[in-house]
């Protein structure tokens, strides 16, 4: 541990006390301990001690006598007194008078007493305020010095572990994963040829789509230790700290070789290092570490890092060259078959009927993650306890997609009647200029009984497969589906509300991407005036053009939504009967299915 740097302000604190404690113990503490081991005694019993001969030897000072028995086993004081004869006498007893009393303590004891314990004790009170401190900063070290040993946690070897089996979904990361587990299987098989496996590879995907669980059924497969720590833990509030956790870690992960060494959330330490003022230096010393770690080890040893990010982009390219990570997995949202085996597998661990429909549950679900869809399974677990039933049914499964998407539903509705025409008008009105520009059923389900998430109306759309290009058109007609509800508004009410704040944000976002990323403005051309920078969380953009651009972008923009809400507004004025029978029905229902939606719509 001798590289680390010692944490300058604590101990400069430290021996500032230790100090300052020694300093009291000697002014204090000692005269005190000194007196202790002195008897007061009167100048009688001196004068008689003398005429006895019972003292050994004796010390006369400016104002008072000190002196000790026959047998040394103890100091008397005694005060002065104006004694003429007393020399004579003393003389006479056979005194001592050469030698210097003072206390009887041996210069060890004093030593121990003044320097050695006083550090013994501060070193104690120190040690427990540093293990509160890692405590908190969440290492479980309890060494003062233990600070940079790595905290991972290793799942060693075992046979109920995950396997890819237990990963629904995601044919493609795992097809790339099990070259991996057949190297660790069977590494001489690649040295022969003279292949090297990748050092590190990458997981890149939304949060919650089983990159986690992917590493770790890696690992279960290969049946090797499994080392996982995220990349947050290596991030400490010494400068170097961090950097000497990755030192200890891949030092026992090469003990431990062929192992799997899994960093979560990797951007959390492999960030850009972008030498602006004000960086990180804790960070950065901690990347550095990781490159020189992972240029360190040779390609056959047996130590497979696997990664896990949803933001790629952010990485450093350091990181990502070859030799270091240089496999790049992408772990997407599932797909309809993905939603359907994952859904699969987390059924097979509650109690569910026989007769379920996953395939329709799954196309419900539309755009959910592995992780939401295990919350929707166990949600219709929890609600059929709720309800006293012994097994979930299709009904809790379909419930608790609106529950773990929208909320629960609220008891209390707290909508006026006027509220919930309005409300029943706008979802209706979404789902009517949709289904007159695709011509079929737009939706699977609306309902518009108010959630906890703040939703007074809740559309369940059609799950619109697997559809990769959308035309201009499309969008287009999506901006007026998402135009729809405030068009329906101010149709039938000839007002406006705020219930429309979400969808005017889509309608934007979307109008803006068109123009600036998608290069569907004629005059802009394939011109790229938007960056993406957070592909999978949000996708948020930032503008890279001149001013003058930007408010030219906006006016398209603007143009763009309002051509569309302008066909909304034409196409609901053109169906005004259908949307006033629809509405008085949701109104009436609460709830009207996309089949139910239809036959009204068709009827003549
Ligand atoms: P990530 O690391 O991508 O954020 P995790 O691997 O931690 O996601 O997944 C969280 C949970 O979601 C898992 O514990 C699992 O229950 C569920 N899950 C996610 N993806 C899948 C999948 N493909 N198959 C089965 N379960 C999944």
């Amino acid at each position: 541990m001798n590289e680390v740097k010692e944490p300058k302000k604590p101990l400069l604190y430290y021996y500032g006390i230790i100090l300052l404690a020694l300093m009291l113990i000697n002014f204090l503490a000692m005269p005190y301990m000194n007196r202790r081991q002195i008897q007061e005694v009167d100048y009688n019993t001196f004068i008689s001690m003398t005429e006895n001969q019972e003292i050994s030897r004796v010390q006369i000072q400016d104002n008072q006598i000190l002196f000790t028995d026959k047998e040394e086993t103890m100091i008397y004081r005694t005060g002065l007194m104006d004694d003429p004869g007393l020399t004579d006498r003393l003389y006479a007893s056979g005194a001592d008078f050469g030698s210097e009393i003072v206390e009887e303590t041996s210069p060890f004891a004093t030593f121990l007493l003044s320097w050695v314990l006083p550090v013994v004790i501060f070193y104690l009170i120190g040690q427990y305020f540093m293990r509160r401190m890692t405590k908190k900063m969440g290492g479980g070290n309890s060494m003062m010095f233990g600070m940079g040993k790595s905290n991972a946690k290793v799942y060693v070897k075992s046979s109920e572990g995950i396997k890819f089996s237990d990963v629904a979904g995601e044919d493609e990361a795992k097809e790339n994963l099990t070259e991996i587990v057949e190297y660790l299987h069977n590494p001489d098989k690649y040295k022969e040829i003279g292949a090297s496996m990748p050092k590190g590879i990458l997981l890149v995907g939304p949060p919650g789509t089983g990159k986690t669980m992917l590493a770790k059924a890696v690992a279960g497969e290969a049946n090797v230790p499994f080392f996982s720590m995220s990349g947050s833990e290596f991030v400490e509030m010494f400068v170097g700290m961090g950097a000497s956790k990755v030192r200890d870690l891949f030092k026992q992960a090469k003990e431990k070789a062929p192992c799997i060494v899994f960093i979560d959330e990797i951007d959390a330490i492999g960030k850009k290092r972008d030498g602006q003022l004000g960086g990180n230096d804790e960070r950065e010393q901690t990347l550095n570490q990781l490159l020189t770690e992972m240029d360190g080890f040779e390609g056959n040893t047996g130590v497979i890092i696997l990664a896990a990010t949803n933001r790629p982009e952010s990485l450093d390219p350091a990181l990502t060259r070859p030799g270091r990570f240089d496999r790049r997995v992408p772990v997407e949202l599932p797909d309809l078959k993905g939603r359907e085996d994952i859904l699969r597998v987390h059924a097979k661990k509650i109690r569910i009927s026989d007769n379920i429909d996953f395939n329709k549950v799954a196309r419900m679900a539309s755009g959910a993650s592995g992780a939401e869809l295990a919350n929707i399974v166990n949600e219709a677990a929890l609600r059929a306890v709720r309800d006293g039933r012994s097994f979930a049914s299709q009904e809790d499964l379909e419930e608790s997609i609106e529950v773990v998407i929208a909320g629960y539903q609220k008891k209390n509705a707290i909508l006026t009647n006027k509220e919930k025409l309005v409300v029943s008008y706008h979802e209706i009105g979404h789902a009517l200029v949709a289904a007159m520009q695709s011509h079929s059923a737009p939706v699977q389900k609306i309902t518009i009984i108010p959630r906890t998430s703040g939703a007074l109306g809740y559309t369940m759309q059609v799950e619109e497969g697997n559809h990769y290009l959308m035309s201009k058109e499309e969008l287009e007609n999506r901006i007026a589906t998402i135009t729809g509800g405030r068009a329906a508004e101010e149709v039938v009410f000839d007002s406006v509300t705020t219930g429309a704040s979400n969808d005017i944000e889509q309608a934007t976002k979307l109008a803006r991407a068109m123009i600036t990323r998608y290069g569907m403005s004629e005059d802009f051309d394939m011109v790229a005036l938007e960056t993406v920078t957070n592909q999978y969380l949000g996708g948020d953009a930032s503008l890279a053009c001149s001013a003058e651009t930007a408010a030219e972008i906006d006016r398209k923009v603007v143009e763009l939504v309002r051509a569309q809400h302008e066909k909304a507004i034409r196409i609901i004025r053109e169906n005004r009967a259908k949307l006033d029978e629809l509405a008085k029905y949701l109104y009436e229902q609460e709830t009207i299915t996309g089949d139910e939606f239809m036959k009204i719509l068709e009827a003549k």
